[in-house]
């Protein structure tokens, strides 16, 4: 697929330090980049209800870290999926009446707009799961032939074998449950809440995961070859996407915290069973889940901010973003009118301090909001320095004429902020 237009990144002076990340399987900071080559796979949408600002606010988290990156010199490959064939998408196309494929076009479409109106850097590789199921098919029989997945409600028809559904071992990788560390009660209630199906029978084990769905009455399907007609599960598509743009190895596999498990958890656990290599991602990133009216923001819930609609009611997307930079990416937070207001009223402070000619030295500026964000992407630290300067320049002003120049290229090249 193709993704959205790049954004222009001017250029700063000199280079910014090593970044370092929390690592959700380790809880501990590291530097997932060592080499000249930094590899990051973010888990994309699932195009039914785009985009709103829980999902605005991963992008953007993984968006920072893709800019301080390239500030510190490597070469990013950063590869997104689009989920554009899956139980919650097709159960929208139903209840409203829609073509699934119209849906997904359409909510695509609307996530690209928004990206590009926050000014989130697109993937190399923007690759849906449809156009993957070629290589899905592949990966199936690999894992079949290890003996690591197993058809359940396989029967005949005519006499001939007609193969069914396909399940992953999870247990066959022994590092399964590494990332959420979870015990296996909680693994069952999270798995049966995000789209698992512990209680169905011929299952080698509750925990198990879907790889290949066979064909549906009334459901969407594609040529599996010796798999029979059907659809992918949704872990495998991205691990078969990670492993086809990025290699056996990644640097970041990020996504909202709400894929820990059982979405990373299996997809990582498929990969190593591929590849051989465990783990096979250096850190596991994920950012928090963005709440409204006192509840994490869910389409079942029915409390989604969309940027869509903000935009359309003249919010500024720079605003936005400002309201998700004001909130470690890590954190939960709540999306309130406040804050908002508040990034409403920054980004006119900054572009007022921006209007004058001249202005305090900013050198130390370019330095503070690199400094924060190699700090495991320190977004309201890197924001307090451009606040300083622009309460300097405001209170008593100064007389660098390259001052506010070189304050605007980094807000824009590190922050994403353009001003
Ligand atoms: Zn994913």
């Amino acid at each position: 697929m193709d993704p959205w237009p790049s954004p222009s990144l001017p250029n700063l002076p000199g280079s910014g330090p090593a970044v370092r990340v929390t690592d959700t399987t380790s809880r501990a900071p590291v530097t997932p980049v060592n080499g000249p080559t930094a590899r990051m796979y973010v888990c994309g949408i699932t195009p039914y209800d785009a985009t709103h600002l829980g999902h605005a606010a991963t992008y953007v988290a993984f968006d920072l870290l893709n800019r301080a990156w390239r500030d510190a010199g490597h070469d990013v490959r950063y590869v997104q999926n689009v989920t554009d064939v899956d139980d919650p998408l097709l159960e929208r196309a139903r209840a409203t009446g829609v073509d699934w494929r119209d849906l997904a076009a359409e909510q695509t479409a609307l996530f690209t707009e928004d990206m590009t109106a926050l000014g989130v850097i697109p993937p190399a590789a923007y690759v849906s799961a449809v156009e993957s199921i070629p290589l899905v098919v592949d990966a199936v029989q690999e894992l079949l032939a290890r003996d690591v997945a197993y058809h359940v409600d396989s029967g005949t028809d005519s006499g001939r074998d007609v193969p069914g559904d396909v399940y992953f071992s999870v247990h066959s990788d022994p590092s399964f449950g590494s990332i959420s560390r979870l015990d296996e009660q909680e693994m069952l209630a999270v798995f049966a809440r995000r789209g698992g199906d512990p209680d169905r029978p011929g299952k080698r084990h509750p925990l198990d995961c879907l790889l290949w769905r066979r064909e549906r009455p009334g459901e969407p399907s594609w040529d599996g070859g010796p798999l029979g007609r059907g659809r992918p599960g949704w872990h495998i598509e991205c691990t078969v996407i990670a492993l086809e743009h990025l290699g056996p190895t990644l640097d970041v596999l990020g996504g909202g915290s709400d894929l820990v498990f059982p979405h990373h958890e299996m997809s990582v656990a498929e990969a190593g069973q591929l590849t051989g290599k465990q783990p096979c991602a250096g850190a596991t990133v994920h950012s928090g889940m963005v709440a409204y009216d006192g509840a994490k923001m869910s389409k079942s819930l029915g409390n989604l901010v969309l940027v869509s609609r903000l935009r359309a009611e003249g919010v500024d997307p720079m605003a936005v973003r400002l309201a998700i930079l004001a909130h470690r990416y890590r954190d939960d937070w709540e999306w309130t009118p406040q804050g908002l207001a508040a990034a409403t009223a920054r980004l006119a402070r900054w572009r007022a301090a921006l209007s004058r000619d001249g202005g305090p030295a900013a050198d130390a500026v370019l330095a503070g909001v690199r400094a924060a964000l190699a700090d495991d992407l320190d977004a309201p630290r890197a924001l307090a320095v451009v606040d300083a300067w622009a309460d300097a320049q405001l209170a008593v002003g100064g007389t660098d004429p390259a001052a506010p120049g070189l304050v605007a290229r980094t807000a824009d090249a590190l922050l994403g902020v353009r001003l």
